[in-house]
């Protein structure tokens, strides 16, 4: 914390969200943790919400991408556990899963910008 203050940046009053350490403003304006590096900052219960909703959701849509590919594959080796007819109403719900994601995605993007 010494060398951050001796190079210049400002404590602030806002804490780390992880370690709960006072946060530092660089000259740069980057506003970092002592510990976690760079941080994002966020003004409103909304934001941080909108932040962790698109967080789940990136995570969603690689299982859902990962799930997917898995089917294929099995679609394409023609040796599938669950048989091919099976496979289809996996890959038709992942698909749906992933449109869903993507939707959201495109709205919560929309909402951020007004
Ligand atoms: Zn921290």
């Amino acid at each position: 914390m010494s060398e951050l203050l001796r190079a210049g940046a400002v404590m602030l009053s806002e804490s780390c969200p992880i370690c709960s350490l006072p946060l530092f403003k660089l000259r740069s304006g980057e506003v970092i943790c002592p510990t976690h590096g760079r941080v994002q900052i966020v003004k409103s219960d909304d934001e941080v919400l909108s932040i962790t909703t698109t967080a789940s959701l990136d995570g969603l849509e690689r299982v859902a991408v990962n799930a997917i590919n898995k089917l294929r594959m099995e679609l394409e080796g023609g040796n599938s556990e669950l048989g091919d007819l099976n496979v289809i109403r996996a890959l038709d719900a992942w698909l749906n899963v992933l449109e869903r994601v993507r939707r959201l995605k495109i709205i919560i993007k929309h909402s951020e910008k007004v």
